[in-house]
């Protein structure tokens, strides 16, 4: 078993061991230069000027990390308020913001109007409620092309079974919805669920999501969403997406369409797991190992709170261990053992029944493809304290890009 970490000189010029006696452990490790080779790559997967991509934020929004996806001219898509809030702070102005939100009320969809931000509305009522606080406005609609696909039933977000979008029969109805208002739809997007790694689906949800955007007259814009997989399994040799292959074939189907519909049209797209997910790590402390009836369990101090994917979508993360600065390989033995981490639940579980080399207490464990869905999804539960992020720079070293919570942070919204 080769380590990913340390054929990618993941942390430059410090050592897991030194990162956790800087900063404490659970530590979240970012590397700033594969952030910036997976934001290029899908930059590239359109062989066209007239393309944007906007990175969905919800993966992983802390400024420092926001503030890259600017430089590296990335556009953004925000969920809600507070990921716009994040999103100006980062420095983002309005235009290049993209409101997809879905159930809002009156009070947030002021918070974009009122700051000029394209929103896209996921259904006739918001529709509606849009045309009543803004006749007369530009908006989006998101429509359902009737195809979803993802790693999980609850990250599917089209077809039947999601509660996403406004569906192909619906469509005259939004858009006569939207006359009554006065409304201009300028774009329609979609997003058919996360994690992909055969494009097929996703092609052939493009062409439908295509033929019912020309439905719609007067279009600036039509994004196809993200759901870009990654090779979460990449330490058994998991292959990553053939970026060159789909590109080839979306160019081809857009260029097609847009030849046929407008060549002024604007393409966007709305990756996030493949822009952050690769480039970040955690590192957890192994605090206590322990035979209970058959299993062997490794007690970590990364809880479903820091990392919620694995409990949540009993998912795979690969898992690497650190002594003294160095992984540790198989060489001198491996064993099924099952890491957990230190909440009050039997599900507090980040890998079950797992080939591991022979792991010892005080052993770092370093979980790979941790940035996206990571800490933006950590929770204080338990009241335990949400962990510190560090960027390792291109220049090979650690800084701090978000500090670890403190007891009293968990005081402050009392009363
Ligand atoms: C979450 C989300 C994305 C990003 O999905 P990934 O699978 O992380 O690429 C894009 N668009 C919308 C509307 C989303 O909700």
């Amino acid at each position: 078993m080769h380590s990913f970490t340390e054929a990618r000189d993941f942390f430059g010029k410090v050592s897991p061991e030194l990162l956790a006696e800087r900063y404490g452990t659970p530590l979240y490790v970012y590397n700033e230069a594969i952030l910036r080779e997976r934001i290029r790559e899908m930059k590239g997967i359109l062989k066209e000027d007239s393309f944007t991509v906007n990175y969905s934020i919800k993966t992983n929004s802390n400024l420092s990390i926001l503030k890259i996806a600017l430089e590296e001219g990335l556009n953004a898509d925000a969920m809600s308020p507070g990921e716009i809030h994040a999103l100006l702070k980062a420095g983002f102005p309005a235009d290049r913001i993209f409101y997809v939100c879905n159930n809002v009320s009156d009070e947030e969809m002021l918070f974009a109007i009122d700051k000029g931000i394209m929103t896209s509305l996921d259904s006739i009522a918001q529709i509606r409620r849009f045309g009543r606080l803004n006749p007369g406005g530009r908006c989006a609609v998101r429509i359902n092309p009737g195809i979803g696909d993802g790693h999980h039933k609850k990250v599917v977000t089209a077809g039947k079974n999601t509660k996403f979008a406004v569906a192909e029969n619906d469509i005259d109805d939004a858009i006569r919805a939207a006359g009554e208002y006065d409304l201009k739809i300028v774009g329609v997007n979609q997003h058919i669920g996360s994690l992909f790694m055969d494009p097929g689906h996703f092609l052939e949800a493009l062409r439908n999501f295509l033929s019912l955007a020309e439905r719609f007259s007067g279009l600036e814009f039509v994004d196809f969403g993200g759901g870009f997989g990654i090779p979460y399994r990449k330490l058994s040799g998991e292959e990553r997406l053939d970026l060159n292959d789909f590109s080839e074939k979306l160019t081809e189907i857009v260029c097609e369409w847009r030849m046929r519909n407008g060549v002024h049209i604007l393409i966007k797209s709305e990756p996030g797991r493949y822009i952050a997910a690769e480039c970040g790590v955690i590192l957890g402390r192994v605090h206590a190992i322990k035979n209970n009836f058959e299993e062997k369990y490794i007690g970590t101090d990364i809880g479903m709170n820091v990392l919620v994917r694995p409990s949540m979508y009993n998912v795979w993360h690969d898992i690497e261990i650190y002594r003294d600065g160095r992984p540790v390989d198989d060489s001198h033995g491996s064993e099924a053992v099952t890491v957990v981490g230190n909440i009050c639940e039997t599900g507090d579980v980040l890998a079950a029944n797992r080939m591991l080399p022979m792991i010892k207490e005080g052993d770092l464990v370093c979980v790979l493809d941790a940035g996206a869905y990571g800490y933006s999804m950590a929770s204080c539960y338990n009241n335990r304290l949400r962990p510190a992020e560090v960027m390792i720079g291109l220049d090979g070293v650690d800084r701090l890009i978000r500090r670890r919570e403190e007891l009293d942070d968990l005081l402050t919204l009392f009363p």
